[in-house]
């Protein structure tokens, strides 16, 4: 097992199945433009061949299937049903959920038990204005689809000053009528945002965010597992929510992801453009390929930072 001096060691897999998206939202997209796949990305074997080689060399336990938006792909339906065959402990998927309705066969027959929706608003112009494509209706059915299939959810939702500020209380009591954890993600210094002043402006603190709900709620911290992201909070008799804190409260030191990108490059850290392409590995009967796999896996562990320093790596790329 490869663990560093903080004990930070990779436990948990992000695979980015396309970069290709459905939506262009405003912090992810500088100009609006839908993103496409990228040049070669590889098939659903190969990345399950490459997960399956990354969970030898590493020990992973957890995977997250993510994107631009891991259901825009036709390869979706056989890499979530290998990765379903694989010996995890868990896997999960982020989507935006605009296709749920679509993909809700597969999605059951893979027998996923935990599923995170993106969704930054629940005003249907704002939406728009945000996501710039798909529609909030579908998205919203589409979560009543997977919890009427018993799947547990998570919301994702990242708020901005001016722009979704006054969504922070609607959503999270959408999601605690409907025993659903709010995640609100501050807004990250990724992409376009490492330019210029709109990061500064649309940034809303975690404390902003706890000041406001607690103008409706009585709520305490709790705790979380020693690898989570995000910051876990109890409102007694109503459920949960959590923040994850990137600038507030970095969680980099505990950090044990590690991301594929759909054209075959690991990323150790979402705070470091260091990348390594190992699609080759692929071609390697194991016994070669996990050798260098290692190696691959130590720089990437190497590269993984002690707080979030901003990355000018878009996240379509790496999924988030
Ligand atoms: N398309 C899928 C989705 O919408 O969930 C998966 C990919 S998306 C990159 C994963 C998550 O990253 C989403 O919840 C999105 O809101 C979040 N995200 C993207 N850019 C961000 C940024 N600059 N700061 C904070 N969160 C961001």
């Amino acid at each position: 097992m490869i663990v560093d001096k903080l004990g930070r060691r990779f436990k948990n897999l992000r695979v980015s199945l396309t970069a290709a998206c459905n939506y262009a939202c405003t912090y992810c997209v500088p100009n609006g433009k839908r993103l496409l796949k990228a040049e070669n990305e590889l098939s659903a074997c190969s990345l399950l061949t490459l997960t399956q080689l990354i969970q030898a060399a590493a020990g992973i336990e957890q995977l997250r299937i993510t994107g631009g938006d891991p259901l825009v792909t036709p390869k979706f339906d056989d890499f979530l049903l290998g990765v379903a065959a694989l010996p995890l402990k868990d896997f999960s998927l982020t989507t935006n959920g605009q296709l749920l309705l679509s993909k809700a066969d597969v999605i059951e027959a893979s027998g996923i038990s935990r599923m995170n929706i993106s969704l930054d608003t629940l005003n249907p112009l704002k939406f728009k204005q945000i996501a710039r494509g798909g529609d909030l209706e579908t998205v919203l059915k589409g979560i009543d689809k997977m919890q009427a299939l018993g799947i547990k959810l998570k919301v994702n939702m990242v708020p901005m000053r001016g722009t979704n500020q006054d969504d922070i209380l609607p959503l999270l009591d959408y999601c605690l009528d409907r025993n659903i954890e709010l995640r609100y993600i501050e807004l990250m210094r990724m992409g376009h945002l490492t330019q210029g002043t709109r990061y500064q402006a649309d940034f809303l603190s975690m404390q902003h965010l706890l000041d406001e709900i607690g103008t409706r709620y009585r709520f305490e911290r709790t705790d979380a597992p020693f690898d989570s992201t995000a910051v876990r909070f109890h409102i007694p008799e109503r459920g949960y929510f959590g923040i994850i804190a990137n600038e507030s409260e970095p969680f980099c030191t505990a950090c044990t992801r590690l991301r594929l990108s759909s054209d075959g490059f690991l990323y150790g850290c979402l705070s470091n453009s260091a990348r390594t392409y190992i699609g080759d590995l692929v071609d390697l009967p194991s016994h070669l390929a996990l050798p260098k796999l290692q190696k691959i896996l130590l720089k990437a562990l190497g590269d993984k930072q002690l707080a979030f320093q901003g990355e000018t790596t878009v996240m379509k790329f790496i999924g988030g």
